[in-house]
């Protein structure tokens, strides 16, 4: 299996040369699904693996825009449309300065088996720009977000390609971006997600990501017979995601003591609290550097160059960007008696440290722990399509039956010798659904 799977590996990277992270996630992928796909001469004719790790179409386009100064700026724009075997693509627009085509197109791919995973029919795509938003104005946000949607508006659709936000965009971009959709086209469809709830935002999309990530850790915590009221938790990052998991562990009785930027870290000894969160998201308005002043203001210790993941915790969620978490993290955590590692960025963990960590203790990968953002996209699509809203409630009560279900799916496909590998499940049960849809569409 081992020789087979290395050949896959090296055929790959000679069609995609320079592509690491790319690679890392097929690599993941691969090693836990083989057996599966071997298994099964159907899936092996119609090529499926390798039809998966090629995506379906790549746009890459020039995104040039006018900063406050008067002067001409130039990006790089990118839709990775990967799979549309049981959906239109669906996946967030990442603008980071670290936006690759290879981490477009790891995004991309990880997207199709999440997203799969959510019992939903929604395809995988991804997409973004290299801008950085760190000190622009709102305006240039704004000038920005028109350009780039000017050339991506000839390629998505609400039945087509449906984006939403992901690292460097949240409500205010997606406003924007939608603004600009509209204009352009003469349409008023739910061709975006995450929008402002006075268009056609969905209750509690913001929050799901997050939300999802600490329900599926709940279902992690039963099996052992645990609970999450009194654990002492460690966050990294302060956006989208890691807001909303602030949110529902303090409201479940958990004390989070840690969140991150890009400078360090910082270690709050009375845990986060409503008034701090809040704190936390007009700071992260102003496209500001966030950890530093508010260690200032609530008297926490600022760790500058330093990761959370060296403090002393029960659970620990990398929620910030990919492989923020590597094997010298994991088994420090390891030895600091943590027992939960709940990937909710994508592909947090580096390769050796999730497998290790998957051996060590539990461990949920990113696609399955993170899904809850993806699934909540898919409410919206759906009340969009309905032309109708439902309450917080009943968003929030379809989030946390599908992270059972995904939960539930992780269970059955990574159960091995009372152990569950939530990577070999999460991936196992992604691929079998895509390759069926696959194959009964045939040769496409
Ligand atoms: N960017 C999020 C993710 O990685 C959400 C994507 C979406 O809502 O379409 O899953």
């Amino acid at each position: 299996m081992e020789a087979k799977i290395n050949e896959f590996m090296e055929g790959l990277k000679a069609k995609t040369p320079g592509e690491a992270e790319f690679h890392q996630a097929v690599q993941e992928v691969v090693e836990t699904v083989w057996d599966t796909y071997d298994a099964n001469p159907k899936y092996k004719a119609a090529k499926i693996l390798d039809k998966m790790c090629e995506p379906e179409r790549t746009i890459m386009f020039r995104v040039p825009w006018i900063n406050d100064n008067g002067e001409v700026e130039i990006n790089r724009g990118y839709r990775v449309e990967f799979n549309s075997a049981i959906g239109p693509y669906k996946g967030g627009l990442r603008f980071h300065p670290s936006v690759t085509l290879s981490a477009l197109k790891f995004l991309g791919f990880e997207q199709t088996f999440k997203n799969s995973l959510t019992t939903l029919p929604m395809g995988g795509g991804k997409g973004g720009s290299d801008f950085n938003a760190k000190g622009r104005s709102d305006n240039e946000i704004m000038r920005f977000c028109q350009s780039f949607m000017t050339e991506l508006c000839k390629h998505i659709g609400p039945n087509t390609d449906v984006p939403a936000g992901d690292i460097g965009v949240g409500g205010r971009e997606i406003g924007y971006l939608f603004g600009q959709y509209k204009r352009i086209r003469n349409e008023f469809v739910g061709v975006l997600t995450g929008k402002g709830l006075e268009f056609g935002g969905s209750l509690i999309r913001p929050e799901a990501t997050g939300f999802g990530s600490v329900y599926f850790a709940q279902h992690m915590l039963a099996e052992n017979n645990e609970k999450l009221k009194g654990k002492i938790v460690a966050l990294s990052g302060f956006g989208n995601v890691t807001w909303g998991a602030a949110l529902k562990l303090t409201e479940l009785g958990a004390k989070v003591v840690t969140i991150s930027g890009p400078d360090g870290y910082i270690y709050d000894q009375e845990g986060l609290n409503a008034e701090k969160i809040d704190y936390l998201l007009d700071l992260r308005a102003s496209n500001n550097d966030v950890v530093a002043p508010f260690a200032e203001k609530f008297g926490a210790k600022f760790f500058p160059g330093k990761k959370p993941w060296e403090a002393k915790v029960d659970l620990a969620f990398p929620c910030a960007i990919q492989n923020e978490l590597n094997l010298e993290d994991a088994k420090m955590l390891e030895a600091n008696g943590c027992k939960y590692v709940v990937e909710t960025s994508n592909m947090g963990c580096t390769a050796d440290a999730a497998f290790y960590l998957v051996d060590a203790m539990s461990f949920a990968p990113g696609k399955a722990a993170n899904a809850g953002g993806v699934a909540v996209s898919g409410l919206e699509m759906s009340q969009n399509s309905m032309r109708y809203n439902w309450s917080a409630e009943e968003v929030d009560a379809k989030l946390s039956r599908i992270m059972k279900d995904i939960h539930d799916t992780c269970v059955k496909f990574g159960t091995e010798k009372g152990h569950i590998n939530y990577i070999k499940g999460a991936n196992i049960g992604g691929f079998v659904k895509v390759a069926e849809a696959m194959l009964a569409q045939g040769c496409v």
